[in-house]
């Protein structure tokens, strides 16, 4: 089938590439111009586990082609996707500009009977606001082509975007139908803000948890094992940390929140889970001023991990953000390193921060380091060497903000070590 999908990002891309792996012809379509010449030169954009190969290999065979011309690649097509960003506006709604513009696109290229696929996260009412844009471009062309609009939100994780999309959405859809779930279109556009909201509420929950942990004098991860045994709650999403961040989570929350109060409703657990996030973000960077005090102008912290979560480039809304521009505006410097986010930092988020400089390893971020605080929780900072830790830093001191070691093992080995909720 022929496929177009406008809108190359995280989503667009993987999506694409899967759907020609699976057979299809793809167009991808971006009007980043610089973002499409990368791609027909073999030049991924993003960093997604194995989705270079898939990418380069279906690009290599004909089955998937990149262009800024929508137009052309729309009114080739049976279907067409739309997964171009939704990001928040300035009152913390759903930014539908781009999406719409694309719907107006569709409406002045299709040839055809078309389906329209939306897989950008919208608000409820969306798919309306696209038939009518689709519907008022056909009228201005005085041309008669039906077309049907779907709302197929995209559920994929970052980091494991080609194994969700292969495995758990599509290819059991094809085979036994078992995750395909068919309702009407506003539910499936409120489900996707439900989910993205539910976990996020798990993980503002836990972290505040963890906050009052703190001043008890409890464990919080003792606390989990706990509560996750219980079956009715479970393991997953319930670790503490510095905050979600990414391109979904806060927005969403957001976007959903707004709409609540468009129609009349207050969210007070929605504005609570984003409350609590923005507080978390600064926990780890208010314990180091705690230990190191306001003034941190002799200071050089090392920081592993900026991506917002591992398997990623992505670094929309990390909390390596926020901890960092706390640290530097009181003086400090910054040696970072992340195995993929690199030049997502140094081009784009902490572009215009001098005080932060690039290791190559995570060991060289130590040299004459004042402490280190691990940020994100990449598969190798799980199990360092210790001995080499202590004897590149100035002093054994370790800020962990994802809680990935045992606090008496730390003293044992000699470590000044700082958890949350701990
Ligand atoms: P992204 O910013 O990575 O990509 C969006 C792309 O759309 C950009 O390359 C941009 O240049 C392009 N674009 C904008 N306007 C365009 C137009 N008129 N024509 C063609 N291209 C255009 O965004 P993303 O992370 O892929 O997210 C896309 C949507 O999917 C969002 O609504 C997001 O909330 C949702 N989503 C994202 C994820 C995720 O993990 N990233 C997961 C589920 C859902």
């Amino acid at each position: 089938m022929k496929i177009s999908v406008i809108g190359t990002g995280y989503v667009g891309l993987v999506s694409g590439a899967c759907f020609a792996q699976m057979g299809n012809t793809v167009t991808c379509v971006d009007i980043d111009s610089n973002k499409i010449q990368k791609l027909e030169e073999g030049i991924i954009p993003i960093y997604e586990p194995g989705l270079e190969e898939m990418v380069i290999d279906n690009y290599k065979s004909g089955t998937l082609s990149f262009t800024t011309h929508a137009k052309e690649a729309i009114a080739k097509s049976k279907i067409a996707f739309i997964a171009v960003g939704t990001p928040m506006g300035q009152d913390g709604s759903a930014d539908l500009q781009y999406v719409l513009s694309v719907a107006k696109t569709i409406g002045e290229s299709m040839e055809d009977y078309l389906i329209i696929v939306d897989k950008s996260t919208v608000p409820v009412g969306t798919a309306d606001k696209v038939r009518d844009t689709i519907q008022k471009a056909l009228d201005i062309r005085a041309v008669d082509f039906k077309f049907d609009v779907v709302s197929n939100p995209e559920f994929l994780k970052e980091g494991a975007a080609i194994a969700d999309f292969m495995h758990e959405l599509y290819a059991p859809f094809m085979k036994t139908r078992d995750r395909f779930i068919a309702m009407d279109i506003k539910s499936a556009e409120m489900t996707k803000y439900t989910a993205n909201a539910m976990l996020a509420t798990k993980i503002s929950f836990m972290n505040e948890i963890a906050n009052i942990c703190e001043r008890v004098g409890a464990d919080v991860n003792q606390v989990r094992n706990g509560i996750g045994s219980d079956s009715r709650i479970g393991y997953s999403f319930i670790y503490p940390g510095c905050g979600y961040g990414g391109s979904c989570f806060p927005k969403d929350v957001q976007a959903l929140a707004k709409t609540a109060k468009d129609f009349g409703y207050t969210p007070k657990i929605l504005d609570a889970v984003e409350a609590v996030n923005y507080a978390q973000k600064k926990v780890m960077s208010n314990k180091v001023i705690a230990y190191f005090g306001e003034n941190l102008k002799d200071k050089t912290f090392a920081i592993w991990g900026l991506a917002f979560k591992p398997e990623t480039d992505d670094m929309r809304e990390a909390s390596s953000i926020t901890i960092i521009s706390e640290l530097t505006k009181r003086g400090a410097k910054i040696v970072a390193y992340d195995p993929k986010a690199k030049e997502e930092a140094q081009n784009h988020y902490l572009k215009d921060n001098s005080s932060v400089s690039y290791a190559d390893s995570k060991y060289e971020t130590l040299k004459d380091a004042d402490a280190l605080i691990l940020v994100t929780e990449w598969q190798e900072f799980r199990s360092p060497d210790f001995d080499e830790i202590k004897k590149l830093l100035k002093t054994p001191i370790f800020f962990d903000g994802r809680n990935q070691f045992n606090k008496e093992r730390m003293n044992e080995i000699g470590f000044e070590y700082f958890q949350i909720g701990v």
